[in-house]
């Protein structure tokens, strides 16, 4: 168990005020499972810095002078959490045996990391870190969550409920994860699909610890539309299945106006013939956008762009 490498993965993007403590904690974390001798003494924290437009990388540059317990990745350009954290795994999987990921606010409590080792130890490939209160999220963003898991699985997307992107991976559990080639990445959605032995730990989420949060409600909703167009097509069988109930009742519509018109009952119905004309307007709007938005996506994967590009890499 002594010679088990850990890493522990955390994407930064304009984390000024939390890194150092952040930086702190960690590597406490770090020297105490190693005296222990649960992780070898060559463990590293692993900072990810995604083209934050503070003085992160700097910090992140002087913490590895201070101690090579840290090293860090640069990213050419702020590429999002989910690439960022990619880029960070990809990273560790050269040289750990086991990584974590974690964010940098402190929100993901760090006591879970022996829990998950434990796990580890016996045998597990991916542990999932799950929330089990959510008090102290706001009224708000908890609220958005849980619609967000609900619409997610009944959309089609397996996701563990209440997992964020703190995990342990094995390396052959990366290695896994580094045969999927997309483009359109929603990593908890990925993850289960990998397979090997998988388990939960449970943990408290806490408050951020500085700063505020980088996921205002824009990019959680784009999150949100991208981990159910990249996961499922769901959507699309559901417009096909729309369509083709409307068409049944629009015959017999047709059938009723039929019959009233040859029993001379007709009415002139134009605000019904309105309100169905705008109804119809709509559904084949909202229709053509999720259509649309699988497009988009094919033409991204097709174009098989790099999902980051790393500057500079301090190991
Ligand atoms: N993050 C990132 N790139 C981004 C946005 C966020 O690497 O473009 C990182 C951020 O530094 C943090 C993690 O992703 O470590 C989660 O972000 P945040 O805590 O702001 O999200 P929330 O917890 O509010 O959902
Ligand atoms: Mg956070």
């Amino acid at each position: 168990m002594t010679d088990t490498i850990l890493y522990i993965v955390v994407p930064c993007y304009n984390e000024k005020e939390v890194l150092r403590e952040t930086a702190k904690r960690l590597k406490e974390k770090i020297y105490t499972l190693s005296d222990k001798n649960l992780i070898s003494k060559e463990s590293k924290i692993l900072f990810v810095n995604d083209g934050s437009k503070d003085n992160t990388w700097e910090i992140i540059t002087s913490l590895h002078e201070e101690d090579k317990v840290f090293s860090g990745v640069c990213l050419s350009k702020n590429r999002g959490h989910q690439n960022a954290l990619l880029a960070g795994l990809m990273t560790a999987k050269n040289y750990a045996d086991v990584v974590i990921s974690m964010d940098a606010d402190l929100q993901d409590d760090i006591n879970a990391v022996d829990d998950m080792i434990e796990k580890y130890s016996e045998g597990f490939d991916i542990v999932y870190g799950v929330r089990s209160s959510r008090k102290t999220d706001t009224f708000f963003k908890r609220n958005t969550a849980l619609l967000f898991y609900k619409m997610m699985n009944l959309l089609g997307a397996e996701t563990v409920y209440n997992h964020a992107d703190y995990r342990l991976m094995t390396k052959r559990a990366l290695e896994g994860l580094a045969e999927f080639e997309e483009v359109n990445l929603f990593l908890r959605g990925l993850v289960p699909m990998i397979g090997y032995k998988t388990t939960t730990v449970e943990y408290e989420r806490a408050e951020r610890f500085a700063g505020e949060s980088k996921y205002p409600f824009k990019k959680m909703l784009a999150f949100a539309i991208d981990g159910i167009t990249s996961l499922s097509i769901k959507p699309i069988t559901l417009i096909t299945r729309l369509g083709l109930f409307i068409s049944c009742i629009s015959l017999f519509a047709l059938i009723y106006t039929l019959i009233k018109y040859f029993l001379n009952q007709t009415v002139l119905g134009w605000s019904s013939l309105m309100a169905s004309v705008w109804l119809l307007g709509g559904l084949q709007l909202f229709a053509i956008g999720i259509i649309g938005e699988y497009i988009g996506k094919i033409y991204k994967e097709t174009k098989r762009r790099p999902r980051y590009i790393i500057s500079e890499t301090l190991i």
